[in-house]
């Protein structure tokens, strides 16, 4: 998101060379810069033993997805990591692992890239999703969206594991 006019006082910005920074939208009232705002989201890859877990999600994607969501005000990046997947599996996580991060564009989100352990396995069909299933993690590919974070996501979790 960007700003048009000035949160404090309503001027109009300006554009103005800022620094290091560049050239941010500026109000010469209140001498202040802006930034551009995004959200900063959670896209977790569940794994148990050689198995993820991907979930349908109807209003979202005719394909299988991972967990994700918006990580809340006061909230950390694991604990978000955490309610998320508990939210739509049912499942109590661990070992919640920073892998990488990805911008989404189209929703203006950082999104932080997970990977999660879980202990058990049996998980709830919860009422944020339409399905969920586990998946060899040699073949969850076919079922993810071609050129979509999940996919660059999963690629680089399992870099990680050092699956090929
Ligand atoms: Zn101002």
């Amino acid at each position: 998101m960007e700003f048009i006019y000035c949160t404090a006082c309503g001027e109009k910005l300006i554009t103005k060379e800022i620094g290091d920074e560049g050239l941010l939208p500026f109000c010469p009232l209140c001498n202040k810069p802006f930034f551009d705002l995004f959200n900063t989201c959670v896209i977790v890859m569940v794994v148990k033993d050689d198995r993820v877990l991907l979930l349908k999600q109807n209003y979202v994607s005719e394909y299988w997805v991972l967990v994700a969501g918006f990580i809340k005000k006061g909230e950390t990046a694991e604990e978000a990591v955490a309610r998320e997947a508990e939210e739509e599996t049912g499942l109590k996580t661990k070992e919640h692992k920073y892998i990488s991060s990805y911008f989404h564009e189209h929703s203006e989100a950082l999104m932080l890239g997970y990977l999660v352990f879980v202990e058990d396995d049996k998980f709830t069909i919860t009422r944020e999703v339409d399905d969920l299933r586990w998946f060899n993690i040699n073949e969850v590919d076919k079922y993810i969206r071609e050129g979509s974070i999940a996919k660059r996501h999963i690629d680089n979790v399992k870099r990680f594991l050092n699956y090929k």
